[in-house]
């Protein structure tokens, strides 16, 4: 008589969003999976992302949605076309959660809450078998095994696939802190550098500046900014003045092409339109419009509403004799440059750039010097913006890792 076999094992490191849906993945396949995070509880920057509105995907069409991972475009579509923005919204309203699509077209669960969704997620990867193992660091491997630190001591683990999901290197006190990107060199893995993206900027700003303004909101601007082909943009939006320099949506959903130009020209400049709404001609007819006795900052606010940290900027960013020049200071109105120096550490970004080289990978997600182990999630080399995009690529991934994890088992050890 045939016994069956039990069960294969597989490791999943890592339970953000790429590494729980490549253990879902897994198990639905039939296969015993060990969630093992280095936290004392998963998902912790899934929680963080779901404080400020969670963002889970897009609802613009598929096409248009693979062109925000830029020159990843190619590999990131293998992960999308296995899970794509509809079939996240499928996926999440089969956990029980409603989502709806706001204005800007960006979907997000109806509480605006992430922590409904990983408690519905997590009761139901428990329920299909899903074991965790919270406090539990991966090190690297030790004749085959894996080497994982506990509270009560080093173990050593036995897997036949292992799933890697560590995160990229952002937010460090959540868990994602980048410390696998030596343990994985020391294996032939090729890694890129790990970097900010979706990241604020310094900008050497005055004393005066900062002490009057730093926290204030720009709600009313655009930048004009050069992109990676040096072709001239611009995007109207919202972003803020800080401190140490600019952070906020806007300056996130333009900051790799700044952070990447930072990096070989040594600082980037950016162009505020301070009037958007309006356009250069209008805006010289207003500067240029006699004001009789009135000073010429109470004409700026009179005409064109320019006051506060609008009006502070034009000071911060021009001479006395290009702000006294009716022309200089239409043309600065509309284009005030700055001058970005260095982007805000990785810690302080929203995700990171860099990570694992599609160049390192075969079978799909699988380590081509590491056999049996799969990667997922924000620690492989790709980057998108803020949108939805970053947890549908993470939650692609990690499904697209479970299942390239189930074909090779299959092929390497066939069940009986
Ligand atoms: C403030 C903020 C807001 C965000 N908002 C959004 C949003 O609205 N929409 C969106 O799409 N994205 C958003 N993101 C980004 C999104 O949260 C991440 O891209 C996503 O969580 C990455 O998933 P991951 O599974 O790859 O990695 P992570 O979520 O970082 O998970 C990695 C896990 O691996 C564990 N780990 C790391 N090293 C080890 C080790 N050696 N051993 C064991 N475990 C280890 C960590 O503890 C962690 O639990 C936001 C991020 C931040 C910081």
């Amino acid at each position: 008589m045939n016994h069956p076999s039990p069960p294969q094992r597989v490791a999943v490191i890592g339970g953000g969003p790429a590494g729980l849906m490549a253990a879902e993945t897994l198990a639905a396949g039939g296969v015993q999976v060990d969630v093992y995070d280095a936290m004392p509880s998963v998902g912790r920057k899934f929680l963080l992302a779901g404080k400020g509105g969670m963002n889970i995907t897009h609802s613009e069409p598929l096409p248009n949605f693979r062109v925000r991972y830029r020159a990843r475009e190619t590999d990131v579509s293998r992960w999308l076309d296995g899970f794509d923005p509809q079939a996240v919204r499928d996926w999440i309203h089969g956990l029980g959660i409603e989502t709806f699509v706001g204005t800007s077209g960006r979907v997000f669960p109806l509480e605006m809450k992430a922590a409904p969704l990983l408690r519905a997620w997590l009761h139901r990867l428990r329920e299909s078998g899903v074991r965790f193992h919270q406090r539990h660091r991966w090190l690297g491997w030790q004749d085959g095994r894996l080497r994982i630190d506990t509270p009560e001591g080093e173990i050593l683990v036995d897997a036949e696939a292992t799933v890697l999901a560590l995160g990229g290197a952002s937010w460090a006190r959540l868990g994602s802190d980048g410390a696998w990107v030596p343990l994985l060199q020391a294996h032939g893995v090729e890694v890129a550098p790990l970097v900010p993206s979706n990241c604020g900027f310094d900008v050497d700003w005055s004393a005066h500046l900062v002490e009057k303004h730093a926290g204030a909101p720009l709600t009313t601007v655009a930048i004009r900014w050069r992109d990676h082909d040096d072709v001239l943009q611009r995007r109207q939006g919202q972003f803020v003045i800080t401190a140490s320099g600019v952070e906020g949506s806007l300056v996130y959903a333009i900051s790799a092409p700044l952070r990447d130009r930072i990096a070989q020209e040594g600082s980037a400049p950016i162009w505020l339109d301070l009037l958007p709404d309006l356009d250069a001609h209008r805006v010289l007819e207003e500067v240029t419009r006699p004001r009789g006795s009135r000073s010429l900052s109470s004409h700026l606010q009179g005409r064109l509403g320019i006051k506060g940290v609008k009006a502070a900027l034009l000071h911060e960013c021009l001479s006395k004799d290009d702000y006294n020049d009716p022309e200089e200071l239409a043309r600065a109105l509309k284009a005030l440059p700055v001058i970005l120096k260095r982007p805000r550490p990785i810690d302080e970004a929203i995700s990171s750039a860099g990570g694992v080289r599609f160049e390192s990978l075969e079978h799909g997600s699988m380590l081509r010097t590491v056999p049996g182990v799969f990667v997922a999630g924000e620690m492989v080399d790709w980057e998108a913006p803020t949108g939805g995009y970053l947890l549908t690529a993470c939650f692609g991934s990690g499904r697209a890792a479970g299942r390239d994890a189930l074909a090779w088992l299959e092929k390497t050890t066939p069940r009986t």
